[in-house]
């Protein structure tokens, strides 16, 4: 079942990924990106090689954490819903950092180790990513040194301490070792963070220190194909109990745990006319599939890094502070974009209040607690299934649970007292 190869899309696409591009216009030439990352990474950004393989390396951690993960049928859910549908989600919440993050975070350790990174900064917000990273860091021998927003710092420790527990430094953003860090800090030495400044002092660190890189948990075609280890295994799976589903389904933050689940079923549709439908869903407060604007922007709210083209609300555009915290991102990975516009992908979205009552029903029927942001993939489902119902429709339903919740029981707590707010 644990796949040998990961699957990269870009030849496969029905037209190409625009060039990534400075301010200026110009096209970023691959070599101007392995000051930041992996060598090898980076010429999986740009490859156009349709199945790329997964070192043996890899391959065996991805043992060691519990992969293949289960894909397990809703049956309970099922039941609850009294819908003819069948439900099955891929649950990503085994791994021990308890979410998708660390299939990517294992293979890009695993390239800075073969090329002699001995240090890696990052930037988390909620901690999902910096958890994941500092796993893969203490499995690789490499330091790591998480900028973690500062209020996510102060008011989030449980994810601070699985960090540290992994070996990892985690330092508040801002903080007083970037020149951007001490500039925030000079203004407001009790500065809250945002994701952005905690990027820009990640990669001011990364460029003024000797053998030090920068590692991204999202957006990126390698992130992305890394990821695709969850659809592959899910398609095995399926298979093995003679299924196919008739619709895939995931949340999007950046685009990488909706992708590495649909992808493998993508090329399916692609290239062997399968019918299969894609539904990707996001919060209605951060619409940046259904609302966003095609074009040029950064990929970090900082505006450091190269700008991609993709649907995206405005690298300044301020997310209200959601619950699901890996889904506050103002852009969505180029791939996925292009597949949005030929509307293979269909966006949903849904607020709050919709997303913690589906989490809830899932929870009291299949027992997981997932993730705010699974918890958008969860209501998709349900969707799916009351619309098969009401159209006395069989279907196969397939969804990515992309994590589990038990670190972020403060919006089911603020959720079942009526604290949300109604506007989200
Ligand atoms: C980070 C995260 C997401 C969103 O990121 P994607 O790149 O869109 O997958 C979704 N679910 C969980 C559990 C996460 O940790």
């Amino acid at each position: 079942m644990a796949p040998k190869e990961w699957y990269n899309i870009l030849p496969d696409l029905p037209e190409p990924v625009p060039p990534m591009r400075k301010p200026d216009g110009s096209v970023v030439k691959p070599e101007e990106l392995e000051v930041l990352f992996a060598k090898e990474v980076v010429r999986q950004e740009f490859s156009q090689d349709r199945w790329i393989p997964i070192p043996e390396e890899v391959r065996n951690t991805y043992l060691e954490i519990g992969r293949p993960t289960p894909l397990i049928r809703a049956k309970r859910l099922e039941e609850y819903l009294k819908t003819p549908a069948k439900i099955y989600f891929k649950y990503e919440g085994v791994t021990p950092t308890g979410s998708h993050k660390v299939n990517t975070a294992l293979a890009q350790a695993y390239y800075h180790s073969k090329e002699g990174t001995e240090r890696l900064t990052t930037e988390t917000g909620a901690g999902q990513w910096g958890s994941a990273l500092s796993l893969a860091t203490a499995l690789f021998d490499i330091a790591l040194r998480v900028y973690m927003v500062r209020i996510s710092y102060e008011q989030k420790p449980y994810r601070r301490i699985v960090m540290e527990t992994y070996g990892a430094e985690v330092v508040p953003s801002p903080s007083p070792y970037t020149q951007v860090g001490k500039k925030f800090l000079e203004q407001d030495p009790n500065h809250p963070g945002s994701l952005g400044i905690a990027i820009a002092e990640a990669i001011e660190d990364a460029v003024t220190h000797e053998n030090t890189k920068y590692s991204l948990g999202s957006v990126l075609n390698h992130v992305i194909l890394h990821q695709t280890v969850i659809g592959l295994e899910a398609k095995k799976q399926m298979e093995a109990l003679g299924e196919y589903p008739d619709v895939v389904i995931g949340c999007v933050g950046g685009g990488s745990n909706y992708a590495g689940l649909a992808y493998p079923f993508v090329y399916d549709r692609l290239k062997g006319g399968k019918e299969v439908r894609f539904v990707a869903a996001e919060p209605k407060s951060v619409p940046s599939m259904s609302k966003g604007e095609y074009r040029y922007d950064f990929g970090d709210s900082a505006g450091l890094t190269p700008m991609l083209k993709m649907h995206t609300l405005g690298h300044d555009f301020v997310p209200p502070k959601i619950h699901a915290g890996g889904l506050r991102y103002h852009g969505v990975a180029p791939t996925l974009s292009i597949l949005i516009n030929h509307g293979i992908v269909e966006p949903v979205t849904y607020s709050q209040e919709e997303i913690f009552e589906a989490g809830r029903i899932f929870a009291k029927t299949e027992g997981i607690i997932p993730a705010p942001e699974s918890d958008h993939a969860v209501k998709a489902a349900i969707e799916e299934a009351l619309k098969a119902k009401e159209e006395g429709e069989e279907r196969v339903i397939l969804f990515n649970l992309s994590g589990h919740g038990l670190l972020d029981l403060k919006g089911y707590d603020d959720f079942l007292h009526g604290r949300l707010g109604s506007h989200l």
